[in-house]
């Protein structure tokens, strides 16, 4: 049982920034709304009966336990919901004075109700709600203090068949033992709260960790694309799809000319920086089913799906010559280009086999004069 109230302690604790506790101060509001319904309620329906046994004029007699108890109980009822809007700090302490005054007032108008005490367990239980111990100590302090003076204030006290100072002990023992428990469903909420928190922050480490070494065997550091072993798998990937769904696709080696040249004339960081532009560029004109890899050195492989072979034919040359418009200030030639070879998919055909055509129609660009497409259906 103290472990199911221990989860809904969680649950809460869960919940615990300010915005979710205002929600829950409006829940115990509403509570105690409906603990002056139920008063009401229980009040009207028993009425006659209670009349008849206290024998009292029954005007009298409704005034004194259902009127003016009803009207004390919506007053400060009233007082809480106008605090509740008002005030910043100290609504928790409001809503639990205000639990014990309500269970004070319905307690003193029927001073012969058997065990209606035990009402005053109800503010010490709203409060586990706030989380706090001191909360809950403030609740039970004030109950015990509503149940001595209550107490005193029995005309019925100490009489022989009303309350006498054993109930008084009992029940304050009672209160204690209610606050003590209480107390210890809070601390035991923290200690779970505390090592789901733990294990919450350890299974995120974890999970970025994978996140971050599956995208490091990915993908290419240097541009960010992905690199020749995802390369080799998604054109595997692309050929069954192309096969099954009898749709066109493309390969594309794409390779920059003179490279070695860039590198000895103006050292490798520039080099990787052209490396890095030319990446960017290629991939800022993909289109949507493209898949680009950085193949190895200064050489990229671009897969195009559902494209006539014109089409491929003109998209590839475009993206040809936005590279070669490319200012590279760093360039005494100001520009880099590329070379490429792009072949259509004969069904049937392998990967290597796709791939050897490419770079043949790569070796055929770089052979006419480079800076161009060579294709071939
Ligand atoms: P071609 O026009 O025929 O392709 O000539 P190329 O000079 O571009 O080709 P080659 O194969 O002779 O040289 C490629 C150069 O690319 C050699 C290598 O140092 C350089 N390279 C490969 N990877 C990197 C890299 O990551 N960074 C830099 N800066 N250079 C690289
Ligand atoms: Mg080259
Ligand atoms: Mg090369």
């Amino acid at each position: 049982m103290s472990n199911i109230v221990a989860l809904v302690v969680i649950r809460v604790a869960l919940d615990r920034d300010d915005q979710q506790l205002r929600r829950w101060e409006r829940k115990i509001a509403f509570g105690y709304r409906m603990f002056i319904g139920l008063y009401a309620l229980a009040g009207a329906s028993t009425l006659p009966v209670a009349w008849l046994i206290a024998r009292a004029s029954f005007v009298s007699y409704v005034q004194s336990h259902l009127l003016y108890p009803l009207v004390l109980l919506a007053v400060v009822e009233g007082c809480v919901e106008w605090g509740l809007s008002r005030l910043r700090r100290g609504r928790h302490t409001l809503l639990i004075v205000t639990g014990v005054l309500l269970a004070s007032i319905a307690i003193y108008f029927n001073p012969r109700l058997h065990a209606i005490e035990s009402i005053l367990l109800l503010p010490i239980l709203a409060s586990v709600f706030f989380l706090s111990p001191k909360k809950v100590w403030l609740a039970g302090i004030l109950a015990m203090l509503a149940e001595c003076i209550l107490y005193w204030l029995n005309p019925f006290h100490g009489h022989e068949s009303g309350t006498t100072p054993y109930d008084l002990i009992t029940f304050i023992v009672e209160l204690v033992g209610e606050t003590v428990v209480c107390h210890g469903i809070i601390a035991r909420g923290a200690e779970i709260w505390e090592e789901l928190r733990k294990r919450g922050r350890l299974e995120t480490e974890l999970l970025v960790r994978q996140i971050v070494s599956e995208k490091d065997a990915k993908t290419d550091a240097l541009t960010g694309l992905y690199n020749r072993k995802s390369f080799n798998e998604y054109l595997e990937f692309a050929l069954r799809i192309s096969a099954e769904t009898d749709t066109p696709l493309h390969l594309a080696v794409i390779d920059i000319d003179n490279f070695k040249q860039v590198n000895d004339r103006h050292g490798h960081l520039v080099g990787d920086d052209i490396l890095r532009r030319t990446a960017r560029a290629i991939e800022y004109h993909l289109a949507a089913g493209d898949f680009l890899a950085r193949y190895g050195g200064e050489e990229f492989a671009l897969i195009i799906p559902e494209m006539s072979h014109e089409e491929a034919v003109a998209h590839v040359e475009k993206i040809r010559e936005k590279i070669a418009n490319i200012h590279h200030a760093e360039l005494t030639t100001q520009h880099a280009t590329v070379s490429i070879g792009l072949c259509t998919y004969v069904p049937g055909e392998d990967s290597q086999a796709l791939f050897q055509r490419a770079d043949q129609c790569l070796y055929q660009a770089k052979k006419s004069g480079k800076n161009r497409t060579i294709a071939h259906p």
